[in-house]
């Protein structure tokens, strides 16, 4: 063995405390930390002939790459739609890489992960109240939720017309209708070879909405002649976290032969408080639902996982099965992930999942998920009091859609939010919404307190002071 894989290997007990000391040092040092980092990588570094071990390593990082880290994880990081690590999905995700274990199959591969996964999704079935009928399993993101639910999809609308485009190719025009589809499911359709481009935009509802427009919805349907279709909806579009009707969605599944898939990277957390699981009611009558935990569950990057109903298992495994690989056996009969998701080895990645769920159970995310509303509505009610600004959108979930008060203001929005994240005690990320200029602060983080929402208030006000707005 390599003499500095044996010093590592004879000293793996110490290793691992500095890091977990590092670690802690990090997180108990989150409130200070700046929000964003102007330092930079000058040089990029040679690789040694001699490798530093484990430690020298550790101590190049503290060096070089710690003082590059954001807060990203901490209370006041309002950008995109984030969580934080909460402490038991740490411990997950840090013994994930420890096992390093390959999530496939049952048995088969020598391990049971795949057990674990199942547990996994099923708890998560539970926390959502969502029927068994859906299987699930572990992606890296949304993104690749919704490309592994699309996926599908795409295969169902084939075999509507006795096609088999996994197989063949895609030779009929496929047709979508989405309403506010996330940035990530367009992407989905040029990566499947659907086309970015092709897609029906139906409306929206009159007014401050974003949600589907039924009538318009039901308009565009009859347009298709019978034609079957996939309906891309929304359980929580980005700027104003706007649903899509379930219920009326699953009145026109009586009607019309469509596949419904829906996008609920966040707002699917919405079912697991009483105050408003009315907004995904319904939703368990989709074929295919993308849920992130990367946001809203607080568990680290790279956690997401898709939902499809059981009944389309042969589709799934149809778009996805490693079709090269006989001594895998039948995909049926030996149930292995490889054959329904785009990865074909993959890391443990529901261990992070399964320890939050247990850790911190129904109640937790409860008590997160409400959390982040309250302080999203007393954000948005301090924003209404302040003349400086205006909000853009109604606060429905999570997510404050906000800008500059008056038109004359537009051409300043890009250099108030730089100013602002320079300043480092606050993250928020910019947006267009119904064409004006605009900022969006995701309220998602466990850790966020009443006292952050001041702290950001205050930041917003310094920077109006700042700019002589
Ligand atoms: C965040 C988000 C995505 C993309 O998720 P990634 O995890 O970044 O791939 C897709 N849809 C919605 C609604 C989102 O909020």
């Amino acid at each position: 063995m390599n003499s500095a894989l044996q010093h590592d290997l004879d000293h793996i007990e110490n290793i691992l405390e500095k890091a977990k000391q590092q670690g802690i040092d990090f997180l108990n040092n989150l409130e200070n930390i700046p929000t964003s980092n102007k330092e930079s990588i000058d040089t990029i570094r040679e690789l040694n002939q001699l490798g530093l071990g484990a430690l020298g390593t550790l101590e190049e990082f503290k060096e070089r790459l710690a003082p590059l880290m954001v807060a990203s994880p901490g209370p006041r990081y309002l950008g995109f739609v984030t969580g934080g690590s909460t402490p038991a999905s740490i411990v997950g995700d840090w013994l994930a890489s420890v096992y390093d274990q390959n999530a496939q199959s049952i048995k088969s591969q020598g391990g049971n992960s795949a057990l674990i996964e199942f547990e996994t999704i099923n708890l998560l079935l539970q926390l959502l109240e969502l029927p068994t009928s859906f299987s699930g399993g572990f992606v890296t993101g949304a993104t690749m939720s919704n490309f592994t639910c699309l996926g599908v999809a795409r295969q169902w609308f084939g075999a509507q017309l006795g096609k088999d485009f996994a197989k063949n190719g895609i030779s009929e025009t496929i047709n979508i209708l989405t309403a506010t589809p996330h940035s990530s499911s367009i992407k989905t359709l040029s990566m499947l070879g659907i086309g970015s481009n092709n897609y029906t935009t139906i409306k929206t509802i009159e007014g401050n909405r974003e949600a589907i427009d039924i009538a318009d919805l039901e308009k565009n349907i009859q347009n298709l002649n019978g034609k079957p279709f996939i309906l891309i909806s929304s359980a929580g579009t980005v700027n104003t976290a706007d649903f899509d009707d379930f219920k009326a969605i699953s009145r026109l599944r009586k009607k019309y032969n469509f596949w419904w898939h829906i996008d609920a990277a966040f707002g699917g957390f919405a079912a697991v408080s009483e105050k408003f699981k009315h907004l995904v009611e319904g939703w368990e009558g989709a074929d295919s639902i993308t849920i992130d935990c990367h946001k809203w569950l607080n568990v680290p990057y790279e956690s997401a996982f898709y939902l499809v109903k059981k009944e389309h298992l042969n589709l799934q495994i149809e778009s996805f099965q490693n079709s090269n690989a006989p001594y895998l056996g039948n995909p049926l009969e030996n149930f292995n992930y490889l054959n329904v998701v785009p990865e074909n080895s993959r890391r443990l990645r529901a261990l992070p999942v399964w320890f939050s769920l247990l850790a911190y159970g129904r109640e937790g995310f409860q008590d997160i998920v409400e959390n982040s509303t309250l302080l999203a509505l007393h954000f948005g009610n301090a924003l209404i009091e302040d003349d400086n600004f205006e909000i853009l959108a109604p606060i429905h979930l999570n997510n404050v859609c906000f800008t500059l008060k008056g038109d004359h203001n537009q051409e300043k929005v890009s250099e108030f939010l730089t100013t602002l994240n320079d300043r480092g005690k606050v993250f928020m990320t910019p947006t267009v919404y119904q064409n004006r200029k605009g900022i969006r602060a995701s309220f998602v983080n466990w850790r966020t307190t009443e006292n952050d929402v001041k702290i950001v208030i205050e930041e917003l006000k310094e920077t109006i002071l700042d700019l002589e707005i």
